[in-house]
């Protein structure tokens, strides 16, 4: 190491550049911040190839002064604090000085700005942090930044960016959650020639969350409110079926400020223990007002952080808020399922009849793949059959059954289950005590046991909605319904997909899909994947997706649905790079969505489809997230358990 010495001020802005200005969507971020902080009621967003060419910034806000242009671009020289007491009262988005300075020592750029009682405009260009003269120009009262050629300066950083659609999506993200934090200020986002946002001014969040997210979100919303003292939190969070599997569409904003909280979420979370799956993740848009002295916003670069004075308190108080109106609410999002009557006990053969079309209906929507060709495939035909090539047909079984067997169809086999129980004792035959944990996940051998002659037909019953519980020639086997369903689609699903491209279906309407930029991103970007497994997509201005075509296996399954199940792998944050790791993970969201699911009451000839189609799956004795299946109790294990050896 040689002597100190202090660094040129055009390096120290270029590591306080480093710090603040990442990408475009950081510079759009500041620009955007500036005019708000002008008291701008309508800005304009321009940026040309996602940002790296050109952003351009025009707001109608209270413009600079002629003498001011110079110092809005020194970094530490700001108008809106003036000494170290301020930080603890900022009611401005910025306060640091630094945004501008920063973005003009890495890019080339343009201030342009009249207020006022200005006679005209000014502007003044800095190339690289070396600044121009300030010469007088023809313009209206009000902003323009122009940022071109970000980081032409620092090779590195540009190095790092992403393709153009990720940036531009980075860039969306930025605009729409200040746009979300002042739904009164008019916002307009342009990539290239494309309108990509038009934001109209409006009074309530509410019909700013509308525009941005579509009727989608804003039609499963729950409003909440509530107040300690001066702390007040409102806003909207998703109904339970508006779930999502990641936190992108969690926002939070503190005084008008879209900040993160890592605290905040986790009330978030914790207030919707036990009504979403595990994994997924609700929506939220949380406004939070409180007094600038009860939170710190000097303690991350670029403001995404705060710290509050009194975080458990906020803590406790976001989450009996949102636990309070979840009690009032109907949270009932369940499809209702009618019940099954027990045949035996009805009276009514016609009701019992219209229950039975009505569980098959609904059992089709809930495994969309069941019930897809309308091949005349007999159910007894293929009962069975080991090695079904064609999985649309195997999987149609469950359904052929159902709709073939009619009303006949007769409760699960009770009988042949406790003629098994010699002991007839009623004696609770699983205690857990007598489990031997390397037998779990054993393979479910008794499904290939490799008999001559018709196969034997394997009984079950099933428990609490979910578990099926059958004999073996080994002994017990207690198996998971969604696990084994799961795996089985996966599984045919692969199958077909190693072939060559999945069979795809052109849809006579191509449907347009809104997502939200990074997800339009992410799945353009994964267009060609998409389209081995069936699915042809394509931009449709903004952040909207075209769905031309969809795999014939999922026939069932809405477009606009199959687009969102692909996209959760693709958005997942902890995405491999490989191809077909993706493809395989995408095929994993479709099984698992399809398949039936924990809770669904399943009718025997159901049950027995999904027994007889396990024999023909590689690996059925875990499902695709690597749970267990099944779970084995061998002969010799109840035997010695009761005693008998
Ligand atoms: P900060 O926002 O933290 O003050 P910036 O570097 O972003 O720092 O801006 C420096 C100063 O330039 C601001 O304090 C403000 O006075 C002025 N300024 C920047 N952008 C605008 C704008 N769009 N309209 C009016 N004034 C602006
Ligand atoms: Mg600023």
């Amino acid at each position: 190491m040689g002597r100190i010495h202090r660094l040129p001020q055009s390096v120290v802005n270029k590591i306080a550049a480093g710090e603040v200005i990442e990408r475009p969507a950081s510079a759009v971020k500041e620009l955007v911040e500036n005019a708000i902080d002008a008291g701008a009621s309508r800005i304009d967003v321009v940026i040309e190839r996602g940002g790296v060419d050109l952003i351009r910034v025009i707001d109608n806000g209270c413009g600079i002064a002629e003498d001011d242009l110079e110092a809005a671009v020194t970094s530490h020289a700001t108008s809106k604090i003036a000494d170290a007491e301020d930080l603890f009262h900022v009611q401005t988005l910025g306060f640091r000085g630094e945004a501008l300075a920063s973005i003009a020592e890495v890019s080339r750029l343009l201030v342009r700005s009249r207020t006022a009682d200005g006679e005209s405009g000014y502007e003044m260009a800095v190339q690289g942090g070396v600044r121009g003269p300030i010469v007088p120009c023809s313009a209206p009262v009000g902003t323009t930044v122009e940022v071109a050629d970000l980081f032409f300066n620092t090779p590195v950083r540009r190095r790092f960016l992403r393709s153009t659609a990720t940036e531009a999506a980075h860039v969306a993200e930025a605009v729409a959650k200040i746009a979300l934090a002042h739904p009164r200020i008019h916002f307009t986002l342009y990539h290239g020639d494309k309108a990509v946002y038009a934001l109209p001014p409006v009074e309530r969040a509410a019909d700013r969350i509308a525009s941005l997210y579509g009727r989608e979100v804003s039609d499963r919303l729950i409003e909440v409110a509530s107040e300690d003292g001066p702390i007040k939190i409102h806003g909207f969070v998703g109904h339970p079926q508006l779930s999502r599997s990641n936190t992108r569409q969690q926002f939070l904003f503190v005084n008008g400020r879209p900040i993160r909280d890592r605290s905040l979420q986790h009330a978030l979370s914790e207030a919707y223990r036990g009504l979403l799956t595990v994994g997924r993740q609700p929506v939220a848009f949380l406004y939070l007002e409180m007094p600038t002295d009860m939170v710190d916003v000097n303690v991350h670069p670029t403001k995404q952080e705060v710290r509050f004075l009194d975080g458990g308190r906020l803590y406790g108080q976001l989450l009996s808020t949102l636990r309070t109106r979840f009690l009032t609410s109907d949270l009932n999002t369940r499809v209702p399922m009618p019940e099954v009557a027990d045949p035996h006990e009805a009276h009514d053969r016609e009701k019992i009849l219209e229950m039975r079309r009505r569980v098959v209906d609904w059992a089709k929507g809930a495994a969309p793949w069941l019930a897809t060709g309308e091949s005349s495939l007999s159910a007894g035909a293929s009962l069975g059959r080991p090695n079904a090539t064609d999985a649309a047909d195997a999987v149609d079984l469950p359904i052929k059954e159902a709709i073939s067997a009619g009303v006949e169809r007769t409760p699960p086999d009770f009988e042949a289950w406790s003629r098994s129980d010699e002991s007839g004792d009623g004696a609770e035959p699983f205690s857990s005590e007598a489990l031997d944990v390397s037998e779990v996940g054993r393979p479910l051998g008794f499904l290939d046991g490799g008999q001559v002659g018709p196969p034997r037909q394997p009984k079950a019953i099933q428990v609490h909605n979910r578990y099926l519980i059958a004999e073996s020639d080994e002994g017990v086997v207690v198996i998971d319904q969604h696990a084994l369903h799961e795996r089985i689609l996966y599984e045919q699903l692969r199958r077909r997909a190693e072939e060559g491209p999945l069979e795809s279906q052109q849809l006579l309407v191509p449907e347009p899909v809104d997502l939200s930029p990074a997800e339009a991103a992410a799945a353009l970007d994964a267009a060609e994947i998409l389209s081995q497994l069936g699915m042809r997509i394509e931009p449709f201005g903004g952040s909207t997706v075209l769905v031309l075509s969809r795999p014939v296996m999922l026939g069932r399954v809405p477009p606009s649905e199959l687009l969102h199940i692909a996209l959760e792998p693709l958005m997942a944050k902890d995405r491999g790079p490989g191809r077909a790791d993706l493809m395989d993970k995408i095929l994993h969201s479709m099984a698992c969505r399809a398949a039936v699911k924990a809770g669904d009451r399943l009718t025997e000839e159901e049950i027995t489809a999904l027994l007889e189609q396990s024999r023909g799956v590689l690996d059925s004795h875990h499902c695709p997230h690597g749970r267990p299946t099944a779970l084995i109790f061998s002969r010799e294990q109840l035997d010695k358990h009761f005693k008998r050896v």
